[in-house]
Parts: C-alpha cells; sequence; structure tokens
C-alpha cells in the first residue's frame, strides 16, 4: 500500500468534519424576561421547578453559568433601548435606539423607534414595525452572512420592539396584535404573512384563554411579596384589585389586550415560538440557527401592579413552569446539548414610589412637564424672547424650538444652557445636560452623565437631556417604572445554560453588551458592527 493510500484511509476512518461541525450549538436561543432585574430569579428561586428534566429557570440557576452584576451602561433603561443592546452588543450611542420614542425634526413628529412607515402590518391592520432605525448589525445579522444567508433566524414577542430588534436585519420577527389575538409581522421580512403563522392564527391557541381565571398557583403565605402594595397598583381595564383575575368568556380586543397583563401571553408567545420551531425545522442541521423570545409580560404586569406585587412574583412562578416545558420541548426535539441558551432583561424596574417612600425611602411621583414649561417661559422671559421656547418634551429630551430662537438675538446654544440651568432646580430633576456638553465634553468620569453620553445620538436627541433624581417618576403614567441610570434600572441578568454551559457564578461587572459579542466569539464569526462588548471567556473557553 503507498503511503498516499493509507493516509488518505486513515483521513477516511477520522469523523473530522463531523468533529469541527458538532463544536458548534445548532441552535441559540435568547430568552429576553421584560423587566426582569438581576436579584429577581434568586429572589423567587424556592418556587421554581428544580426537578430533573422539567426545569425551567433552574436550567439557569442550578445548571448554568450565571453573571449575577450585570449593568447596563446606558441612561435610557428602557424596552427598545435594552433589546437593541443585547442584539448589536453596543451602547445606545453605537446602535442608535436612543428611547422607545423620540422626535424626528424633519418630520415634526414623535418617531416610534421601531415604526415603519415604509413597509405594511401583515396579519392585521396597523401601523408596520422593522429594524430599519437600527444603526448597527446585530449578532443574528453576523450569523446571516457567515452562514451565506442560510442561519434561520426568528424574533417573537408579544411586542414589536421585544421581536423586531433581536431579528436584526435579516431574520424574520412576529409580535402579537392586541385587538385580533394575531401573532403578525411586516412586509420589511415577508411579501405575505407566512402560512405557518396563518396557521397559527386560525389555531385555537389564542383563544384557549376564554374565561379563564388566573388566581395564585401557591399558597398566599408562601410568597416573598405580599398584598401591601395594593392600595397604590394602578389595573389595567378589566382587572380589579387582588386575585382571582378572570377572562372574558368571549373573544374580542379586550379579551387579547387583558393576555398581556397575564402569565397567558407568555404562555402564547412560547407556544408560537414552538410553533416556529418546529414548523420551520429550527436546529434541523449543523447550521447554527437563531431564535430570540421576549417575554413581555413581566413588564406589563410590573407597570400596573409593581414589582412587589404577588402578580409580579406570580407571573415568574408560572414562566418558569412554560419554559420548562419549552425546554423539554427543545430537548426532545434538538437536545439540549445541541441548544445554547442565553437569558437577560432589557432594563430592571424599579418599587412604586408610594410603595418605597411609605417604608421611608425617598421616592416621588413628579410633574417634571409642566415645571420644565414654567423654566422655559421664566427663560424666554429674562432673554427677551417671544414665543414658545420648546417645541417638544419628550423626557428625558427637551427639543427647543430653532424658529423661535433663530428669531431673537440668542444663541441656540445660550438658550440651551439657560434652560438646563433652571431645569436643574425642576422638582425631582437631579441634572440637565446641554447637548454642547455631551457632545463636546467627555463626561464619563462621572457615573452618571457617561451613562448619558452614552444614550446620546444628536440627531434624535434633544437640546437638553434631563437625568431624574433616584426614585423618581418624572412623569406618572404607570403605578411603577424604569427608565433611569440608577442601578434598580440597569441590573440584569445574564445567564448562559444548554450546550456545553458549565454550572459556575461570576459576580465581576459585566454588561449585556457582551452577549452578543460572546456569541459570535462562540461560533467564530465577526462580532455586531458597532459592538462595545466584551468577550465572556468562561462561554467560549472550556
Ligand atoms: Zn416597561
Amino acid at each position: 500500500m503507498n503511503k498516499f493510500l493509507m493516509t488518505s484511509l486513515l483521513l477516511s476512518a477520522l469523523p473530522a468534519v463531523d468533529a469541527v461541525a458538532t463544536e458548534q450549538p445548532k441552535l441559540i436561543v435568547q430568552i429576553t424576561v421584560d423587566q426582569l432585574r438581576g436579584d429577581l430569579l434568586k429572589r423567587y428561586a424556592d418556587h421554581f421547578v428544580a426537578s430533573g428534566k422539567s426545569k425551567g429557570f433552574k436550567r439557569f440557576l442550578d445548571d448554568g453559568t450565571l453573571y449575577t452584576n450585570a449593568h447596563y451602561r446606558h441612561a435610557t433603561t428602557l424596552t427598545a433601548v435594552g433589546h437593541a443592546t443585547l442584539a448589536t452588543g453596543a451602547i445606545p450611542s453605537q446602535h442608535g435606539l436612543v428611547s422607545n420614542d423620540w422626535y424626528d425634526r424633519s418630520t415634526g413628529k414623535s418617531m416610534y423607534c421601531v415604526a415603519d412607515a415604509s413597509n405594511t402590518l401583515l396579519g392585521a391592520k396597523g401601523y408596520s414595525s422593522s429594524a430599519a432605525n437600527l444603526l448597527a448589525s446585530t449578532f443574528s445579522d453576523e450569523l446571516f452572512q457567515a452562514t451565506n444567508g442560510q442561519a434561520k433566524i426568528y424574533a417573537v414577542s408579544i411586542k414589536d420592539r421585544g421581536a423586531v430588534l433581536t431579528g436584526g436585519h435579516h431574520g424574520k420577527a412576529f409580535w402579537f396584535d392586541k385587538k385580533t389575538g394575531n401573532m403578525v409581522t411586516s412586509t420589511y421580512y415577508y411579501p405575505e404573512l407566512p402560512a405557518f403563522a396563518e396557521q397559527f392564527n386560525q389555531s385555537d391557541a389564542k383563544d384557549a384563554y376564554l374565561g379563564a381565571s388566573w388566581s395564585l398557583s401557591l399558597k398566599e403565605s408562601q410568597y416573598h411579596n405580599d398584598a401591601s402594595n395594593r392600595p397604590y397598583q394602578m389595573p389595567p381595564k378589566g382587572f380589579n384589585l387582588g386575585f382571582p383575575h378572570g377572562m372574558p368568556a368571549d373573544a374580542s380586543a379586550t379579551y387579547y389586550d387583558m393576555l398581556t397583563y397575564t402569565p397567558y401571553g407568555d404562555e402564547l408567545t412560547a407556544k408560537f415560538a414552538q410553533h416556529v420551531v418546529e414548523t420551520q425545522q429550527l436546529g434541523a442541521d449543523d447550521i447554527t440557527d437563531y431564535l430570540s423570545i421576549s417575554f413581555s409580560v413581566n413588564d406589563y404586569v410590573g407597570h400596573r401592579f409593581g414589582p412587589y406585587s404577588l402578580e409580579a412574583e406570580d407571573n415568574l412562578v408560572r414562566l418558569d413552569k412554560t419554559l420548562a416545558n419549552l425546554f423539554s420541548y427543545l430537548d426532545k426535539k434538538i437536545g439540549l446539548e445541541h441548544v445554547l441558551i442565553a437569558l437577560s432583561a432589557d432594563h430592571g424596574v424599579d418599587a412604586i414610589p408610594e410603595y418605597k417612600a411609605l417604608r421611608g425611602s425617598p421616592a416621588l411621583r413628579a410633574k417634571a412637564v409642566e415645571d420644565i414649561n414654567a423654566a422655559a417661559l421664566s427663560v424666554a422671559a429674562d432673554l427677551g424672547i417671544k414665543g414658545e421656547l420648546i417645541e417638544k418634551i419628550a423626557l428625558p429630551d427637551i427639543y427647543l424650538n430653532y424658529s423661535t430662537i433663530t428669531a431673537s438675538t440668542s444663541s441656540i446654544e445660550t438658550v440651551a444652557q439657560k434652560l438646563a440651568e433652571k431645569v436643574a432646580q425642576v422638582n425631582g430633576v437631579a441634572l440637565a445636560l446641554t447637548a454642547k456638553e455631551l457632545t463636546e465634553q467627555n463626561l464619563q468620569y462621572d457615573p452618571i452623565k457617561a451613562k448619558v453620553q452614552n444614550s446620546y445620538v444628536a440627531s434624535r436627541a434633544g437640546d437638553v437631556v434631563v437625568v431624574q433624581k433616584r426614585s423618581t417618576m418624572l412623569q406618572s403614567y404607570s403605578a411603577a417604572t424604569h427608565g433611569s441610570p440608577y442601578n434598580y434600572d440597569t441590573y440584569v441578568p445574564l445567564y448562559f445554560t444548554g450546550w456545553k454551559v458549565k454550572a459556575k457564578e461570576y459576580t465581576r461587572p459585566v454588561s449585556p453588551e457582551d452577549l452578543a459579542v460572546t456569541l459570535s466569539a462562540v461560533l467564530g464569526i465577526t462580532q455586531p458592527d458597532r459592538a462595545t462588548g466584551q468577550v465572556l471567556n468562561e462561554i467560549v473557553i472550556r
């Protein structure tokens, strides 16, 4: 036998190609739990299913790698901003999603973060959404490029902004229409609603909760939270204070809207995600696929009932079971040893201010918009300017009226500076920064100012940017909220489980920016193009 033939035979006996291929997960599942502050899963850990194959959150808590000191580095801790950072591995100054809404000077209209007027909604009537406003590539975009478009990329959520941003510019995003109960998408993704989504919408899934009653799953004495924040809750339409929360018997827009405030909303999201895996054959071959699932109910419940409510706690007990079912399905279908699962949140949350104040902490529900308008009147009087100084207040941003100011003898910079000085005195405001400060100065020496600068994009930001005092709601639109640069809002879990992940816990400071670059490193592909995160070595090198 000649040497060449011998070598060939030896090589053919080695499963070299397969060995390389199985080094990579078949599927990456990125789970985002909206408003899940970093302490909450440990707070409620004793409620979660702990036995073998039916674990939900405990697949992370018991078996996963936990980064328990993950904080966002931006000030506007809101849903779109957090999801965009998770998707792109970048701070908002790089990915452009600076808020859920901003003011567009060119149109004179408010811009909703994922609104896309150039496309059409599919599956219901209403405005269309896409990733068009996202100014950076996502991990999923890089996966698409690296696999010549062969990776299957899907993102699902109740909220459009929970799906669209992680789905990126090449994936397929689906979200929930609150009027029809349908899972919808837009012409950005498909020419028409795909048959598998239509099939799901025609099934009995969305109406499975008609007449259902959400009651506590455990004995009331077992909960860490209690009913003492009830006087400050703001139950949504159709809900009363206290359990049980009954669903209407007939399908209607009211019923579908109510689903989003109950564990049923997340159950439906998970069912649709499973339907996507099943019908689109995710994880079926050796090309790594990507599925992003954002569970929105924790945020809807937290805003109305507060994060320390029995509702918020029980919702997570039920989400644990929903996750357990999803993981069992993935285990049977693909094998969890082939699925890398990441878990994080788009932001944290603060207690209802009145509830926090009751316990002796400084907390305030302010009326900053009225006070800022009054401050503007006083600046106009001081400078002798006639007309409205402010064109739009979209907190934390204040947009000046350029036509009024250019018709006066004062410069825009002077007016911004004078207004910032006055606004800094407004009840509930900690500081006010001008566009000049944010663009021309390095503010990274100050932990709060640094986060404002990290959230700043000149073309989308105001001329003055406001920061609230801690535990202060500048505008009241719900019982509890988030959106500040303080730790309760920046703190989120960053957990991994499944494919080759070991049971470990790390307490060093990390950021959700690190997720996208870590996933890129796991697959050995390019990082999202404007990523600022650091690779989490422990997930990549074992
Ligand atoms: Zn929220």
